[in-house]
């Protein structure tokens, strides 16, 4: 596309967001097709540039209270990640992140470090209670009332992602927060107590609450034991790994394995030195990127000759948009682990070389202008993780 004609498109897509917005809520819902609001361009990737999609997350300053402390990626620390939000959190023994919950996500985790022990609530009125070591995760549906402690005497760390890329941990609605600003005549008639029993109350929200270490041997709530039809935890790796290749292995839940996870499947995905998780994109959801360990060069394919690399080390997310082409390779001496994160509880893929290997060489020939016989020696199936020094002569 020359310049002139990219002008063109581009005043032509503003004009169709124009009309988009003008069409109103209601009608929108009337097209019945939701996946029309993927056609309205994001001004953000209409430029003849493609936008970082780096944000080194552990070198922020985040929130510290104590030593605890929640670190947040969102569309403020990186504008490209508006499907996804992340958070690093750190909890020190006896630290609990408070009641709360959050308007406009769900929430997934994976535990790094040390046991987390949280409560769940949903609209039943049935409750959850579970104890996290490193490799398990969990999955809290938009709106439902939880709370995450510390368990030992080790801190914890853990890395949140939340289906929104707008959503900020640091705008959820605490309960301390809540309690702090209603009267006390209306607290005391909601639970049928004396205004006494609200004195003393934090005003504002507390955010992380400290108090004596949790007991090891999981407490019964008020109301006793009243469990939820689905689990809210899920042991990611102890289970074997959902796909090995000499160059990486995956382990990968979606909604199939942990039903409760109706909005986001994790992955972890681990590289040799030089092992490569091939050109793919996902027709179906934006990838939310954290390196756990080593380092890694990541693609981006967006269209119109647009392409950018950059390179994430440990601590760093990266994100990628529903349908934009990438690829992952481990560029450090040591063995690479990613924890992705995607905004479907369905998982799909489309990798290039299954996308070529579904096609006869006389297509190929001509895509290329390559005689038919060169296409004879690519691969005939997925090759997902290409083993280091894959090229063969
Ligand atoms: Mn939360
Ligand atoms: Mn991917």
């Amino acid at each position: 596309m020359s310049g002139l004609q990219r002008r063109d498109f581009l005043a032509r897509a503003a004009a169709f967001t124009a009309a988009g917005a003008a069409l109103g809520g209601a009608t929108r819902v009337a097209a019945g097709d939701p996946s029309f609001m993927n056609n309205v361009p994001d001004p953000l990737l209409a430029g003849h540039e493609l936008p970082t999609f780096k944000f080194a997350l552990e070198r922020s300053e985040g929130k510290v209270i104590d030593g605890s402390f929640g670190k947040e990626a969102t569309v403020v620390q990186l504008p490209i990640s508006k499907g996804i939000a992340g958070v690093s959190m750190k909890l020190q023994p006896g630290a609990m992140r408070e009641l709360h919950w959050h308007a406009t996500a769900a929430e997934w985790a994976f535990v790094l470090e040390g046991r987390v022990r949280t409560t769940v609530i949903d609209p039943e009125g049935c409750a959850e209670t579970n104890d996290f070591n490193p490799g398990d995760v969990w999955y809290f549906p938009r709106g439902h009332g939880h709370m995450l402690e510390c368990l030992g005497d080790r801190p914890c760390h853990f890395i949140l992602i939340f289906d929104n890329g707008y959503f900020s941990e640091f705008g959820t609605f605490s309960i301390t927060d809540w309690i702090g600003h209603t009267p006390k005549p209306l607290l005391a008639k909601n639970f049928g107590l004396p205004e006494a029993a609200f004195d003393g109350f934090p005003r504002e929200e507390v955010y992380f609450a400290r108090g004596a270490r949790p007991p090891e041997q999981q407490s019964i709530p008020l109301q006793g034991r009243r469990l939820p039809p689905q689990t809210h935890k899920y042991e990611l790796l102890a289970q074997p790994p959902h796909k090995v290749f000499p160059g990486g292995r995956e382990w990968r839940v979606d909604s199939s394995r942990f039903p409760i996870s109706q909005t986001v499947t994790g992955v972890v995905l681990d590289l040799e030195p030089g092992g490569l998780r091939e050109l793919h994109w996902h027709p179906t959801a934006d990838e939310w990127q954290y390196v756990v360990e080593g380092s890694v060069s990541v693609t981006m394919f967006g269209s119109h000759g647009r392409y950018r690399t950059e390179t994430l080390e440990k601590g760093d997310v990266g994100y990628v948009p529903q349908g934009y082409g990438h690829s992952i390779e481990n560029v450090g001496g040591g063995r690479s682990r990613v924890l992705i994160g995607f905004n479907t509880g369905v998982y799909k893929t489309i990798d290039l070389s299954q996308w070529i290997a579904g096609n006869p060489t006389d297509v190929l020939a001509t895509n290329f202008s390559k005689p038919a016989e060169l296409f004879e020696k690519f691969p005939r199936r997925d090759v997902f993780i290409a083993p280091p020094g894959a090229a063969k002569e």
